[in-house]
């Protein structure tokens, strides 16, 4: 059987982020998701794997999660994507105080290409599908690559992330909780930490173990 993606997950930095390279065997196009710091690792990691980066995937704008953008972009020469509403409310002066203030780190610059609801990246023979999943912040995002999910800090294996830092909403982090429990249930889920019992995870899984979900939305 053909091998349709390559999936490397990468505990990355202090705080233990989960960064992902997830490959196209047939052509080596990739993409970095959340380069979260360690650099010169995660740079030696694509080297090894011959990994050719078309794009540098943010799924949010905090600070923890997008530390190794400017080295990375500098080191590959690919351009830094995120959701148009994280990269709008984040560049906001006041906005980034604040998110200064809460997680100690200062926010990332201003992307390069900022994405919407929906949209398909053409990496190699993959499709790179956007999933607005606002809650977290207001322009978080899942990726979605040949069924396996990138969910960053919306979903956590058998918890969601923290809706009380500045731009969270409990109720919008439901609702796109709602909307990814209508992927098939062998969708596998990759979180932004490993919070979990295991580092990954699967739709149908959630929605049997997750409280988020079992007793928000399924009740
Ligand atoms: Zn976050
Ligand atoms: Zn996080």
């Amino acid at each position: 059987m053909t091998q349709h993606v390559i999936v490397k997950q990468i505990p990355v930095g202090s705080f233990q982020v989960m960064t992902y390279l997830v490959v196209c065997p047939q052509t080596r196009e990739s993409v970095i998701i959340d380069p979260a710091g360690d650099e010169e690792e995660l740079f030696a990691l694509i080297q090894s794997e011959e990994a050719r980066i078309k794009y540098i995937l943010n799924t949010h704008a905090h600070a923890d999660h997008t530390l190794g953008n400017a080295k990375l972009k500098h080191l590959l020469s690919a351009p830094v994507c995120m959701h148009e509403t994280d990269d709008q409310f984040f560049s906001d002066r006041s906005i980034q105080e604040m998110s200064l203030k809460e997680l100690g780190l200062p926010g990332p610059d201003s992307a390069d290409i900022r994405l919407k609801d929906k949209d398909v990246l053409k990496v190699g023979m993959l499709g790179v599908e956007v999933i607005h999943t606002p809650g977290h912040t207001p322009g978080s995002v899942c990726y979605l690559i040949h069924w396996h999910l990138f969910t960053c800090d919306t979903l956590f294996v058998g918890a969601a992330g923290r809706t009380d830092l500045i731009g969270g909403s409990l109720e919008t982090l439901i609702e796109s909780l709602e909307k990814l429990i209508g992927l098939p249930k062998e969708t596998v889920v990759w979180p932004g930490h490993d919070y979990g019992t295991s580092p990954s995870s699967t739709i149908g899984r959630e929605m049997e173990e997750n409280p988020y979900i079992t007793d928000f939305i399924l009740d």
